[in-house]
């Protein structure tokens, strides 16, 4: 029996740079999940497996799909859901999520992967989202870069340039209304109209 605490996920993601959700930006995800009685979630990006581990633990009846990419990343979520006994609630999927092909249809969709990806994860996974259900979106400010980047490399220009039409495809869009948040790391919140 591994004993493991939620601290330990965040110290290990602090002393490895391991970008997992800030804590109150964790906090609001979880408290929404429990005041809108969300059971079904699908998580873009799992990293080690925090995020989908504090949305597991709101209540046992919730089930999380979440799907990683990176081959240490997906290991580490492994090793980490397992040792907080959640294999029954979670289901863990190595591969990009641009590849994966899912039928099942979601109360919550998390996308919190690739930034340059996210109208793309957007568009794929829309298919899988229940009529009455959110996407939620993570990293909207980029640490406060997506409102000045002035003094960024050029490659990080190009990605705040890619969060902005991000940004802009969901005020444009004509299925969705979106909220944002200045929340954590800047969230939005995005229901069919
Ligand atoms: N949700 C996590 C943090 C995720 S960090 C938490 O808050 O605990 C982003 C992760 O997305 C990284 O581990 C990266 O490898 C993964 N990722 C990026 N693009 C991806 C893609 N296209 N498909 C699957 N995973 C991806
Ligand atoms: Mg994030």
């Amino acid at each position: 029996m591994v004993h493991i605490r939620i601290n330990d996920l965040e110290n290990y993601a602090k002393e490895n740079h391991v970008p997992i959700m800030l804590k109150d930006g964790i906090g609001f995800l979880t408290d929404y999940i429990k005041k809108n009685n969300i059971k079904h979630i699908l998580e873009i990006g799992s990293a080690i497996g925090y995020s989908s581990i504090r949305m597991s633990l709101v209540s046992t009846d919730i089930k999380v799909t979440t799907i990683e990419r990176d081959d240490i990343m997906y290991n580490k979520a492994k090793e980490n859901i397992n040792a907080f006994n959640l294999d029954n609630q979670i289901t863990l999927i190595h591969g990009d999520a641009l590849d994966i092909e899912l039928t099942d249809k979601y109360d919550l969709i998390f996308i919190d992967a690739a930034k340059a990806q996210y109208i793309k994860f957007f568009e794929k996974f829309k298919h899988n989202l229940k009529d009455s259900g959110v996407i939620v979106t993570d990293n909207l400010s980029f640490h406060g870069l997506v409102e000045d980047s002035s003094n960024c490399s050029r490659n990080t220009k190009q990605l705040v340039k890619k969060i902005k039409k991000y940004i802009e495809f969901l005020k444009d869009n004509k299925e969705f209304e979106t909220e944002f948040m200045s929340i954590g790391d800047g969230i939005s919140i995005s229901k069919r109209k």
